[in-house]
């Protein structure tokens, strides 16, 4: 079967979703590859290291989708700029599609695949079981944002995280608020307090206060008798009730923060608002929020998509692609989760999709013309 990697289309994306090291490995087991060219430039892999690990360029997009039985990208399929069409259409009918897709909040996407009977596995959804955890392309790419999330925010403040004694006088450590300890929150978490701030964190699910206090941080707990975490681990979506109590909560600690970064999601619904206008204007001049939930509507109310902007002299950022920023390392990670997917689903090179296996069950989205996953059929 043939592999193709076709160069990201999303503006700017630098992840590839195959690096060098990961061809060579699909060669072995029996797969052709072809990789468009310049598809790794921006990532740190040219075409000749492609070539050296065994894989075939391919000068246009057209024979990139064209030729494919599997497509392997890190985007969502969007408007493609040079050929006016929708990505999909670019596929050929009963190919396989393999990428990010957050196809329940893009509540439309897994019905495009099934209309242009395209097979399509969101990376996005690969359960969280010990199993398929080094598939899961969610956390991976969670782990780098939560990295990257604190260097950038340190980048923006004229301020350092440590406690400093100097001849000159002491300086004290910065505050750093993070809100949601999910993955990237818990990274987040750690990355701020390797560089000497005080965190502290607070989420819905009383469950994650113990990976809280294990990473050295401190748990603002919201008390309540619901049941915060569905089945899967994954936050419920909080009462209007709970949402007041917790900014009550977290009113004082928002506005002492050098440094806010919020990561609150809740799978298909809209990210909830947790830092309000009225916190922003209390906080201290200055101060940055970078507000990782941008892309599913945003926790901070005053951060905007794509941009940094400033708000009652409060610095917040609404970068879109964190990733995208560390893409050498992201791409790497992704490669791995795709080839890790793609060993559980062939054999010698060829695939067999059984969509009665669990993992499967839970990334398939679309196949054979339908939509095949339960979670993305109760939306509708
Ligand atoms: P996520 O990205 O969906 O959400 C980020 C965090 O935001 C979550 O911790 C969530 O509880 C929190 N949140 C939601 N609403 C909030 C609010 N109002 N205030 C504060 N916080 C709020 O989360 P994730 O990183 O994908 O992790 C989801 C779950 O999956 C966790 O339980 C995690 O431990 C689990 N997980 C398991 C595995 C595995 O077993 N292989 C791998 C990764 C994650």
């Amino acid at each position: 079967l043939i592999i193709s990697v076709p160069k990201e289309i999303t503006e700017g994306e630098k992840r590839v979703a195959l690096v060098p090291e990961v061809v060579s490995k699909l060669n072995k087991h029996g797969f052709q590859v072809i990789v468009e060219n310049g598809a790794g430039l921006e990532a740190g892999f040219p075409d000749a290291q492609y070539i050296a690990a065994g894989a075939r360029i391919a000068e246009g997009a057209k024979e990139v989708y064209g030729s494919a039985d599997i497509i392997l990208k890190v985007q969502k399929p969007s408007d493609h700029p040079k050929y006016k069409e929708y990505e999909v259409s670019l596929a050929r009918e009963g190919s396989l599609w393999i990428s990010l897709l957050h196809p329940l909040f893009y509540k439309d996407i897994a019905g495009k695949f099934a209309a242009k009977k395209v097979d399509a596995i969101a990376m996005d959804m690969i359960p969280r079981t010990t199993l398929a955890q080094k598939m899961d392309a969610l956390s991976s790419q969670a782990n780098i944002s939560g990295y990257k999330a604190v260097i950038m925010a340190a980048n923006e403040i004229g301020k350092i995280f440590p406690l400093m004694m100097t001849a000159a006088g002491t300086v004290k450590p910065a505050k750093v608020l993070i809100m949601g300890a999910g993955v990237a929150g818990l990274q987040a978490l750690g990355t701020a307090k390797r560089l000497g701030a005080v965190v502290e964190v607070s989420d819905i699910r009383p469950q994650s206060k113990e990976e809280v206090h294990s990473l050295g941080g401190r748990f603002l707990e919201v008390e309540t008798t619901a049941e915060m975490q569905d089945e899967r681990g994954y936050a419920k979506e909080a009462s209007p009730e709970f949402l007041q109590k917790q900014k009550e909560l977290i009113f004082k600690h928002a506005t002492e923060a050098d440094i806010i970064i919020t990561t609150a999601l809740v799978p298909g619904k809209k990210a909830p608002t947790l830092i309000t206008g009225e916190m922003v204007k209390n906080m201290r001049k200055g101060s940055v929020i970078l507000d990782m939930a941008v892309e599913f509507g945003g926790n901070c109310e005053l951060s905007e998509p794509g941009k940094i902007v400033e708000k009652f002299g409060v610095k917040i950022i609404g970068e879109m692609n964190l990733p995208s920023l560390v893409a050498t390392h992201a791409s790497e990670l992704y490669a791995r989760n795709l080839l890790n997917l793609l060993e559980h689903i062939s054999k010698q090179g060829t695939i067999t999709i059984n969509p009665d296996d669990e993992i499967v069950k839970g990334c398939l989205v679309a196949y054979k013309g339908e939509i095949v996953n339960d979670r993305i059929k109760a939306l509708n």
